[in-house]
């Protein structure tokens, strides 16, 4: 797994070596090599110098790459951490919002973990509709604790 690498010690307006960048990061210096193949801007080779603004964006960008939405068909699962289809019939309301967002849960098909995500009335009625568990009409739009 990639580790997440917090750049807020990182300014956008300073210069780094390769040594001082990585030590901010927490990340070893090697890592560098391998982000500067990868595209991350150098200011000179020798020594190896970074714009501060050229590593927080590289890591931006390298994050927002990572990011994958779950489709209507899938609920996050913390455990594998990735949007996972949830076993069908395991998929129950915790409660619906006023704004018909609905709290659902439901297990996950690869790992078996519980897997909880808010989800918006358009994808909470996608899934009722595939896995039998009770449609939302208006009367449900209040906070509702359905059987556990
Ligand atoms: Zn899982």
């Amino acid at each position: 797994m990639v580790k997440l690498v917090r750049h807020r010690r990182i300014r956008r307006n300073l210069i780094y070596s390769v040594a001082e960048a990585a030590r901010l990061l927490e990340i070893n210096p090697k890592t560098f090599d391998t982000w500067i193949a990868r595209g991350l801007p150098v200011l000179s080779r020798h020594p190896r110098l970074i714009r501060g603004a050229d590593i927080k964006r590289y890591l931006d960008e390298r994050k927002r790459a990572k990011v994958r939405h779950c489709t209507d068909d899938e609920l996050f699962c913390f455990s594998c951490q990735s949007p996972r289809v949830a076993v069908p019939a395991s998929i129950e309301t915790v409660r619906v919002l006023t704004t018909g967002a609905a709290h659902l849960r439901g297990l996950c098909n690869h790992c078996g973990t519980t897997m909880s995500q808010l989800c918006r009335r358009s994808k909470v009625e996608h899934l009722s509709s595939c896995s039998g568990t009770p449609q939302i009409s208006r009367s449900d739009i209040k906070i509702i604790a359905f059987q556990e």
